[in-house]
């Protein structure tokens, strides 16, 4: 029984530590490897592989939505897919990013959250916070990909124009990933901060610029750590439950939680 994550890159991915663990603890016999993907590869080719089920990650979470036969829950909202089921030579999606999202910021109990950035990620964070009744407010540094929140109840700026305070602030751009930016500019950015009550940034394994500021503000953060291992169980439990699995969830949770 196997199952890859599809990405380019893909070498980075901590998701084989994470599935493969899961399924040594459970005594379950899989396997969870890694799969580059060209970018001038058909989505299809994946059809070959043989693969009960897939994780997707960047850049082909949109191609994957275009390419599934049938999506399932919020994903159809999001227009993103990462978690792919192979079942009868269809290719059904998922996409348990933003539940994974969801339930790390779930206890602060936010009214209001302001996100940095405009792509995949804000889609799935954006969607799940509507759809839990939270205030969204996004700010992206370019207009172009505004453009897909047109038709969803949300405040969209391009420029810095937000004053209000946001319970939470999330970034959601890869600024700071491999380089000292600030997703905003400083000027904008610690104001908001301060009258914040978590800095949440997707990026993991790195004390971001982000991050940083907001510790420096004595501001409570978390990085992305929390939310992959989050999406990784959900996507875990859709794989077992295709093949008719069924398994202790604690030992799951626990194995995954305390791998990384
Ligand atoms: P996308 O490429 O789809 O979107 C990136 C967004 O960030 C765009 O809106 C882009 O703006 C903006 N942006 C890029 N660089 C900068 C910058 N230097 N300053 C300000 N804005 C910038 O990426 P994803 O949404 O798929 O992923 C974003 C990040 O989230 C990645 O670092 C990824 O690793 C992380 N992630 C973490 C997850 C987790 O489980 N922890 C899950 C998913 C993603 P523009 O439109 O102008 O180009």
């Amino acid at each position: 029984m196997q199952f890859a994550v599809i990405g380019n890159p893909i070498s980075h991915s901590l998701s084989p530590i994470l599935h493969n663990h899961a399924f040594k603890m459970l005594g379950i016999p899989g396997f969870y490897g890694r799969y580059l993907l060209q970018e001038n590869q058909s989505f299809y080719h994946l059809r070959s592989l043989h693969l009960k089920g897939a994780n997707i990650t960047v850049p082909f979470k949109e191609v994957a939505f275009n390419s599934c036969d049938e999506i399932f829950g919020i994903a159809r909202e999001i227009g993103a897919v990462n978690t792919i089921i192979f079942e009868k030579g269809r290719m059904l999606g998922y996409n348990t990013d933003a539940l994974g999202f969801y339930l790390c910021i779930k206890d602060l109990a936010p009214k209001n959250a302001l996100i940095i950035g405009a792509g995949g990620s804000a889609k799935a964070v954006a969607h799940i916070l509507k759809q839990k009744e939270i205030s969204v407010t996004l700010i992206n540094r370019s207009k172009e990909r505004l453009k897909d929140f047109k038709n969803f109840e949300c405040f969209t700026f391009d420029t810095f124009t937000p004053k209000n305070p946001y319970d939470l602030i999330i970034n959601t751009t890869p600024a700071g990933l491999i380089n000292s930016d600030l997703p905003l500019a400083k000027e904008y950015l610690s104001p908001l901060l301060k009258k914040a009550r978590l800095a949440f940034d997707l990026i993991y394994g790195r004390q971001t610029p982000f991050l940083t500021l907001a510790k420096s503000l004595n501001i409570a953060t978390s990085d992305g750590k929390a939310m992959l291992i989050n999406q990784a169980i959900l996507a875990f439990e859709i794989f077992m439950e295709s093949q008719n699995i069924t398994f202790d969830t604690k030992i799951l949770h626990q194995s995954m939680q305390h791998i990384l």
